[in-house]
C-alpha cells in the first residue's frame, strides 16, 4: 500500500468530519489571494498549504524541486518532472502533517504563513490546457441520447462497443469554479420549423463528466498502452461540460458538436492524485464483443467514486437533481489514453481528457438534464416550487465528487457556475 493513503493517519491539522481534504488525499491546485499571486497549493481540511512557503523554507529539500517550481500560474511545470517527483512530494507532505511530527506543527510563524484558509483563497484552472478531448464512454448515457434521437433498438451505434467515441474539444473556454456563464445565442431549428432561427438556447444544460490530466509528454508516431497509460495520468477532476442542446440538435450532423458545446466547461480546482484514489478501484463490466488487442487491458482501472449535481435557483435552497459514479463507464482512462494514441497522436502534460456524462441505470442517477428531463417532456421541481426542465438564468449548477470506503473519504470539492442571461 502507498503509505500516504494508510487510512489510520492522522494530522495536526483539524480536518472537519466528512471533509474531501483528509491527509489521506493532498490534491494539488492553483490560487491566489488578496496579497498573493497565484501559486501552487495543496488541500487539508479547511485550508491551503502555500507550496512556495514550504520550497523556499527547507522543508522539501531533498526531493529535486527547483526553485521556483510552485511559484507559477499552472502545475504544468511541476507535473513535467515525473510521478517518482511528484508523489515523493505527496508523501514528503504526509509526513510534515502527521500528528506526530512537530517540524512545522510547532513551528509557529511556518504553520501560520503557510497555511492559507479556503475563504481566503480564489481557486483557478490548476493546469494550462493545451488540448481537450471529451469522450461518449457511459453506456448508460449513450443509450439514453441513442433512444431519444434515434431508435431504442439501434440506440448505440456499430462503433460505440468497438472504440471509446470522443471528438476534440475546446480548451480556451475551461473555466474554473464561481465564474459565470453567460446563457450561449445560435441556431436552432425544431422539427416541425421550416427554416433555422437566431436568439438564446432554450434548452441550456449540463453535463456529469470526470476528466484526467495527463502527466507524460509524448512524442507524434508514439502510442500509449493501456499497461502504460496511468504513468501518463496525473490524477481527476470533476468536469461540466455545458451543452446548449438545441443548438447541438441542429448542428451536430455530420462533424458532431461544435458551437452547442465550445462556449464553456467548468473544472474542479483540485486534481487529486490518480495515487490518491488507489484504494477506491473497482472492475469494470465486461466488456462484450471482445475488444481489439490494443484496447485488452489487466487490472482495475475504473473508481467508485460518488457523483452529484445540485440546482440552485437565485433565490431557494438547492436540490440534488442528480446521483451517479464514476464507475458508470464502459471505457476506462487506460482504453481511452491507448485509443486516443494508438495513431500516434502526441499528447502534452496538462491536456484534458473528459469522461463523457456519466449516467447510471436508474433515471435519478441520469447525467444530464436532457435524459432527467428525458428531453423536456418530465420536470423536476425545485424546493422552491419552480419546476426545470433545462437550466434557467440566475440558476447555479453545483457538481462535486468524493470516493468513500471504511471511514476515509477522498474528495474532489465542489464546481459551481452560475448561468448569466444572454448579452
Ligand atoms: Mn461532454
Amino acid at each position: 500500500m502507498i503509505k500516504a493513503n494508510d487510512p489510520t493517519l492522522k494530522s495536526w491539522v483539524e480536518v472537519p468530519k466528512n471533509s474531501d481534504f483528509p491527509i489521506q488525499n493532498l490534491p494539488y491546485g492553483v490560487f491566489k489571494t488578496d496579497y498573493l499571486e497565484p501559486v501552487a497549493g495543496v488541500a487539508i481540511g479547511e485550508y491551503i498549504i502555500d507550496m512556495v512557503y514550504l520550497n523556499e523554507h527547507g522543508y522539501l529539500d531533498g526531493l529535486g524541486l527547483p526553485i521556483g517550481i510552485f511559484n507559477q500560474r499552472y502545475l504544468n511545470d511541476f507535473i513535467s518532472l515525473g510521478k517518482p517527483i511528484t508523489n515523493a512530494v505527496r508523501e514528503r507532505l504526509s509526513e510534515l502533517l502527521r500528528h506526530d511530527n512537530s517540524q512545522l506543527r510547532d513551528n509557529k510563524k511556518d504553520r501560520e504563513l503557510a497555511l492559507i484558509h479556503m475563504d481566503d483563497a480564489k481557486m483557478l484552472v490548476p493546469v494550462r490546457i493545451g488540448d481537450y478531448t471529451d469522450f461518449y464512454s457511459s453506456e448508460q448515457h449513450a443509450y439514453n441520447v441513442g433512444s431519444m434521437f434515434r431508435d431504442p433498438e439501434n440506440a448505440l451505434l456499430p462503433n460505440w462497443k468497438h472504440l471509446p467515441v470522443a471528438y476534440h474539444g475546446r480548451a480556451s473556454s475551461i473555466i474554473p469554479t464561481k465564474v459565470p456563464i453567460i446563457r450561449p445565442k445560435g441556431q436552432t431549428k425544431g422539427p416541425d420549423e421550416a427554416a433555422p432561427s437566431f436568439g438564446p438556447t432554450k434548452r441550456l444544460d449540463f453535463e456529469l463528466e470526470m476528466a484526467f490530466i495527463a502527466a507524460g509528454k509524448t512524442e507524434m508516431g508514439e502510442n500509449i498502452t493501456t499497461a502504460d497509460a496511468e504513468d501518463h495520468i496525473f490524477g481527476f477532476v470533476v468536469f461540466n461540460d455545458w451543452s446548449a442542446r438545441d443548438i447541438q440538435a441542429w448542428e451536430y450532423v455530420p462533424l458532431g458538436p461544435f458551437l452547442a458545446k465550445n462556449f464553456a466547461s467548468s473544472i474542479s480546482p483540485w486534481i487529486v492524485t490518480i495515487e490518491a484514489l488507489d484504494p477506491f478501484r473497482v472492475a469494470g463490466p465486461q466488456q462484450d464483443p471482445k475488444v481489439l488487442p490494443y484496447l485488452e487491458y489487466e487490472g482495475n482501472h475504473h473508481f467508485d467514486v460518488n457523483l452529484e449535481v445540485d440546482i440552485k435557483p437565485e433565490n431557494a435552497d438547492a436540490l440534488t437533481v442528480s446521483r451517479s459514479n464514476f464507475q458508470h463507464m464502459y471505457w476506462n482512462p487506460c482504453q481511452q489514453l491507448a485509443h486516443h494514441t494508438v495513431n500516434g497522436c502526441n499528447i502534452n502534460v496538462g491536456d484534458v481528457f473528459a469522461s463523457g456524462t456519466i449516467s447510471g441505470s436508474s433515471p435519478d442517477s441520469y447525467g444530464s438534464m436532457l435524459e432527467l428531463s428525458w428531453m423536456g417532456t418530465k420536470s423536476i421541481t425545485m424546493k422552491d416550487g419552480s419546476e426545470r426542465k433545462f437550466i434557467n438564468d440566475q440558476d447555479s449548477v453545483i457538481m462535486r465528487g468524493f470516493a468513500e470506503k471504511d471511514g476515509l473519504r477522498i474528495g474532489f470539492g465542489e464546481v459551481e457556475t452560475k448561468v448569466l442571461p444572454s448579452l
